[in-house]
């Protein structure tokens, strides 16, 4: 822990999904795409606000839910088989 006001997770260490509280309607149903933490709270492709009470080590997300967007994509490690 840090002095500042947020713990910040390491960037290129740790994935999360996006925080579905800033939508109106979020999609429950469908499983949520997971992108790799950059900084600011925001996805390493770039776009994103994540939430970090779901973080995720890289190796733990499944193929299926790996967010393929550049920034991302190039982070994953391989998945063990
Ligand atoms: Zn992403």
């Amino acid at each position: 822990m840090t002095d500042g006001p947020f713990w910040s997770p390491e960037p290129g260490k740790w994935a999360a999904p996006r925080d579905a509280s800033w939508y109106d309607r979020p999609n429950v149903w469908s499983p949520k795409k997971v992108h790799v933490w950059g900084e600011d709270m925001m996805s390493a492709c770039g776009r994103s606000i994540l939430t970090d009470t779901l973080l995720m080590r890289l190796e733990e997300v499944p193929e299926h839910r790996r967010c393929r967007a550049s920034g991302c994509r190039e982070k994953w490690p391989a998945l063990v088989a």
